[in-house]
């Protein structure tokens, strides 16, 4: 069912301390206000055990950044659904613009990562968008075509029902410029259309789809106040409590 979510992906950010203190700050923010919309925290691996045991009896959920496609193995230095799982996951980033840009993940890999998370209960927040080229050369809805088809070939009717979409415009990740409130709007709506193609009007009206793109305490009411936008993956701005749980309330 479609809701309003927000979900804050810290990337390599905070360490051991850094993230607890981040984590404390979180959970004395959504006790005092509760907040008006789902709150998901991505920390890095080091911190997720130590967040699932805070956020007890808390509503704020638990998500990574990120998913491999094999269930063990001889991997160095990845993360396995079961891992995530075990630490007290729901969630997981998966095909981030960060790792299609600097890790070599493709539409083919991210969609590897998108069952393999599903397999194991876990919702894939998975992210699509266009970089600045192809946005000026008239390409971003064939880009974004491109990365739905690809990331979820073979998903099911049902699966979907476990996925939240993130549009984010590569350009306008971590750069402070955001994408105007229309153009989100734009591009969220096309997503809307692809899914129905690919699925069925149902899915494509039921699914969450989160802007992500510089959105900080000063640009979300606008941004989220579109039809077609239902919340936001906040990088840069989800590293300070306030602003991410002003940002969880501008609904
Ligand atoms: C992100 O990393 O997903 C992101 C949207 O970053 P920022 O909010 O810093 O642009």
């Amino acid at each position: 069912m479609r809701k309003k979510i927000v979900a804050g992906n810290w990337k390599m950010n905070t360490d051991v301390v850094t993230a607890k203190k981040l984590l404390v700050e979180i959970i004395e923010g959504v006790k005092r206000n509760a907040p008006g919309s789902t709150i998901i925290v991505c920390p890095p691996y080091i911190a997720l055990q130590k967040a699932h045991e805070m956020f007890y009896g808390c509503v704020v959920k638990l998500g990574a950044q990120n998913v491999h496609y094999e269930d063990d193995g001889a991997y160095t230095g990845e993360i396995s659904a079961t891992m995530l799982k075990s630490a007290g996951c729901e969630f997981v980033i998966v095909g981030h613009s960060e790792r299609r840009q600097f890790f070599g993940e493709t539409d083919a890999t991210v969609n590897k990562r998108i069952r393999k998370a599903l397999q194991h209960d876990l919702s894939p927040i998975f992210c699509i968008g266009e970089t600045l080229e192809e946005r000026q050369g008239g390409s971003t809805f064939d880009v974004v075509r491109r990365q739905i088809a690809g990331g979820l070939a073979g998903i099911t009717a049902e699966d979907m029902k476990h996925i939240i979409i993130a549009y984010e415009p590569v350009w306008a990740i971590g750069t402070g410029q955001n994408a105007t409130p229309a153009q989100a709007e734009d591009v969220h709506s096309y997503i809307r259309t692809v899914l129905a193609e690919l699925f069925s009007d149902a899915i494509a009206q039921d699914i969450s789809i989160l802007y992500g793109g510089s959105v900080k305490p000063e640009n979300a009411r606008e941004i989220f106040a579109q039809k077609n936008v239902d919340g936001g993956l906040i990088g840069g701005a989800s590293l300070k409590a306030d602003g991410f749980l002003a940002i969880a309330n501008a609904f």
